[in-house]
């Protein structure tokens, strides 16, 4: 994740904080970008923020990188996803 972060927000908990960001931004899903991909996967698997970071990507509509641990072609099937209504 890029840019400065405020103390106490969710992200100064992201297992990533120490990782160099282009780890996450593979230039494309092909195979031959596998082990980036696995690697980066490899540290969202265990940040505690994980399913923050992943809907954070989907409610902002990132189409680059690994976010939580998914590539853009698995959450975009959420991206497209009718919002829940609430009364
Ligand atoms: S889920 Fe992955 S990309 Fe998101 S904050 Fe955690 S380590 Fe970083």
């Amino acid at each position: 994740m890029r840019g400065p972060i405020p103390p106490g927000e969710w992200r100064t908990f992201a297992a990533c904080l120490d990782e160099d960001p282009d780890l996450f931004f593979p230039p494309s899903e092909k195979r031959r970008y596998v082990a980036q991909i696995f690697e980066a996967q490899a540290v969202c698997g265990r940040c505690r923020v994980r399913r923050r970071c992943a809907d954070l990507a989907v409610s902002s509509g990132e189409q680059f990188g690994v976010w939580g641990g998914e590539l853009p072609s698995q959450r975009r099937p959420r991206m497209r996803a009718p919002k829940a209504v609430s009364d």
